[in-house]
């Protein structure tokens, strides 16, 4: 009888989360001139889930003007863009496996789209976010404010 309560009740559970499960979508997109054509975005609080679409809109090669999408604490975006330097534009110009980076996508160039998907639960609400580009010179020009 018991069991088959907690059952049901881990049944229910399940129901509401798969109800509740949200994917947000933005769209952002980078030039030849190294901008951003955002300055900040923003993550409805009933999302569970963002999809972030980077659109190269130029026409300069991923080696000359590449850009990614790359969200990590503001405390934490320089050291990783520092870092990244290193790392060079096979490793989208970011240190492998630095736990400071929430989400990315990786370097394109002119004409291509990528995107990446990471669960809100990364995040902390009124947490004090930046999304950059780490191809090396940029987040200087290419960031900007990540709400949730
Ligand atoms: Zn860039």
């Amino acid at each position: 009888m018991i069991k088959k309560l907690i059952v049901g009740l881990a049944l229910m559970l399940c129901a509401d989360l798969a109800l509740a499960a949200k994917t947000c979508k933005l769209e952002i997109e980078g030039n030849d001139v190294m901008k951003y054509n955002l300055v900040e975005m923003k993550v409805a609080p009933d999302c569970t889930e963002v999809e972030v679409t980077l659109k190269h809109v130029g026409k300069l090669a991923k080696a000359t003007m590449g850009h990614n999408w790359v969200l990590s604490k503001t405390a934490d975006f320089q050291a990783i863009a520092n870092a990244g330097i290193a790392a060079g534009l096979d490793k989208d110009y970011l240190p492998p496996n630095d736990n400071r980076i929430i989400a990315h996508t990786k370097v394109i160039g002119g004409g291509e789209t990528t995107s990446v998907t990471f669960p809100v639960s990364k995040l902390t609400k009124g947490g004090d976010y930046t999304f950059f580009c780490s191809f090396p010179g940029h987040y200087g020009l290419m960031r900007g404010k990540f709400i949730y």
